[in-house]
């Protein structure tokens, strides 16, 4: 099963990837984590997007594309995977036909206040990528990483302003994206704006009716 979730920046991507990729045992692909624990450990991949990440622009196609082919390759996406931050471009997009077939596309709405305010608040591991929020998703330990014990840090990326500029990049380049899938008949629409469970239940529901038309009377994908 390989799932593609989708919408605008601290719409709440990474925090559903993560209970899917539990509830389904496959992972979570997240662009941004790999990005950002590559520029950490200042690999050359680190060293060439630095700056794009810094400033809230996509970092070059080709780049991110090997980046993802080259994660999805690895065994233990053999049963599927969950992509989260890919595609960001139609030429991603393209990239990414020519990859593999995605079986379905969530997308998810959120209104822009909302979205800045959970940007602001957002509190990431940088070790084991769980994200937090310190109003609408605390962890136990105040500012500490429940899976790892790590202090949780707030991201470069994650100030006001370049919140606003990753949107306005989103608007620009990643929306169109969305009728791209419309129209191959992979995407659906999953309202953001609820608590957590109450948007993850949604994106459990379109699965098993996509699992349901892929193989009915069977397991399914
Ligand atoms: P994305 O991966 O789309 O950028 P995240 O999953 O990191 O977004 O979520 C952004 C912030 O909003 C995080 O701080 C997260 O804890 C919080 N969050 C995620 N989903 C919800 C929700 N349904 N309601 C309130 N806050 C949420
Ligand atoms: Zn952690």
């Amino acid at each position: 099963m390989k799932l593609v979730i989708f919408g605008p920046p601290s719409a709440g991507k990474g925090t559903q990837a993560q209970k899917l990729a539990q509830r389904y045992g496959i992972p979570q692909v997240a662009t941004g984590d790999l990005l950002r624990k590559a520029v950490a450990e200042k690999t050359p991949l680190g060293l060439k997007v630095k700056e794009y990440l810094d400033k809230g622009k996509l970092g070059p196609d080709d780049l991110i594309v090997k980046v993802i082919s080259e994660r999805v390759s690895k065994p233990d996406c053999k049963k599927g995977y969950i992509l989260d931050g890919f595609p960001r471009t139609m030429g991603q997009a393209k990239a990414l036909d020519k990859m593999t077939e995605v079986d379905l596309v969530m997308n998810i709405v959120v209104d822009l206040d909302e979205l800045v305010e959970r940007a602001v608040g957002r509190r990431t591991c940088l070790k084991c990528g769980a994200v937090y929020h310190v109003k609408f998703n605390p962890p136990m330990n105040e500012g500490i990483c429940e899976n790892c014990g790590l202090k949780l840090i707030q991201r470069d990326d994650d100030k006001e302003d370049t919140v606003r500029n990753r949107l306005k990049v989103y608007h620009e380049q990643t929306a169109p994206l969305i009728e791209y899938y419309r129209q191959k008949g992979k995407l659906v629409d999953i309202v953001g704006g609820g608590g957590i469970e109450v948007v993850f239940a949604q994106m459990v529901k379109a699965i098993s009716q996509i699992k349901q038309r892929a193989s009915p009377g069977h397991g399914g994908l």
